[in-house]
């Protein structure tokens, strides 16, 4: 029983076997979905991957947000610094903490990453937090932004939505500030369906991160069921956003696979930069990444020729069942944060309009990845 693919190249795949069948059906058949010693493995072995001290299983990404930010300690009046240049999670639940989101600039077309000096340029006494987004996979320079953050005494939480295994100086993003948060997404390079990980190195970090995870409550189902408690208190307002073992039963497998997906991702990556940059006036972005950076490879973007109208070259590529995307319409745009739009963001604006996401997943083949190239040199 498959789904009917309606794109002969889709922007993303996952790949299905019956080690992740075998995976799913294995926990379903054991009896004990909700969050137990599965998610408990998952989280060992995710920060073992990460080389974090801690990790702990959410939700969604979206969950590993909020409640990084909560344990960070944002709360009503504070501002948190997030780049425009991103999906929208990061800005939503800055609201939900009672915060407000302040949008920064990127540095430039060729590195789509928060830029440190717009960042310095909005400190004020009310900042708490700064939250780069490692853009496509391609890790933020965090030298700047880290020396900003220590002397204003803001904390790092990092959007590593894109960046599983991605790497800043030999160290796993995620864990180059207080925080690092991941989704398990159906489109990312682990995907899971629903799901997200935050790591941290802080014990009173990953204490916060799990009571406000399960309600605010001392213990969970699962100490119960072991006989390890039998009842509990609840100490804080917390939320359910458990990850459940299914998920995690497939995230361990997709953890296993993950450094194979995002070196497929880079090979594929590669073929586009040699066929595609500097061609027809296209050029892609993080062309100078140097020794420092290795990138993770989530998004395949490209920046059109100033003055091309995208969505014609979006509808050539789509009459040839290839799918394409837009990382992303800035969130400074949106109807509920264009109040928020004051400050110009000149870089953002100038490249937003010119980005395009063309197809990438580790399991593509050859003949997709040419069909890419040949008709989006053909749509210019
Ligand atoms: C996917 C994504 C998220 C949200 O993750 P979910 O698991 O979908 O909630 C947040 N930030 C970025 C940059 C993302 O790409």
């Amino acid at each position: 029983m498959t789904t009917e693919q309606p794109w002969r190249v889709p922007l993303a795949d996952v790949a299905v076997d019956a080690e992740l069948a075998e995976a799913a059906l294995e926990t379903v058949r054991s009896g004990w979905w909700s969050m137990g010693p599965r998610v408990e493995e998952f989280e060992r072995a995710f920060a073992d991957f990460c080389g974090a001290r801690h990790a702990v299983a959410v939700a969604s990404g979206t969950a590993a947000l909020h409640l990084a930010l909560l344990a960070a300690g944002c709360g009503p009046g504070d501002e948190v610094i997030v780049p425009s240049l991103n999906f929208v999670a990061a800005a939503n639940v800055i609201v939900h903490t009672g915060g407000e989101p302040v949008f920064c600039d990127i540095v430039g077309p060729d590195e789509l990453n928060l830029d440190p000096e717009d960042v310095e340029s909005v400190v004020t006494p009310r900042t708490k937090a700064v939250v780069p987004l490692h853009y496509g996979g391609f890790p933020c320079a965090m030298d700047a932004l880290g020396e900003l953050a220590a002397r204003h005494g803001l904390a790092v939480v990092e959007d590593a939505a894109h960046a599983p295994g991605a790497t800043w100086r030999g160290r796993a993003c995620g864990t180059l500030g207080l925080a690092g948060c991941f989704s398990f997404f159906a489109n990312k390079n682990l995907p899971v369906g629903e799901g997200g990980m935050v790591v941290t190195g802080d014990d009173e970090v990953a204490a916060r991160l799990r009571l406000l995870r399960s309600h605010g409550m001392t213990t969970v189902t699962w100490d119960r069921h072991r006989g390890h408690a039998s009842s509990y208190d609840v100490v804080s307002a917390g939320f359910n956003y458990r990850l459940d073992e299914m998920r995690a039963a497939v995230g361990l497998v997709q953890l296993r696979r993950l450094p194979q997906e995002n070196a497929s991702r880079g090979r594929i990556a590669a073929r586009y930069r040699e066929a595609l940059d500097g061609v027809n006036g296209l050029s892609l972005p993080f062309g100078r990444l140097g020794e420092e950076r290795t990138s993770a490879h989530h998004l395949a973007v490209v920046l059109l020729p100033e003055g091309t109208e995208r969505e014609r070259v979006r509808s050539t590529l789509a009459e040839r069942r290839i799918q394409t995307s837009v990382h992303y319409p800035p969130i400074h745009g949106f109807t509920r944060y264009r109040s928020a739009a004051a400050r110009p963001l000149p870089i953002t604006d100038a490249v937003a309009s010119r980005l395009l996401t063309l197809p990438l997943f580790g399991g593509m083949s050859d003949d997709q990845v040419e069909l890419v190239i040949e008709a989006l040199l053909g749509a210019l």
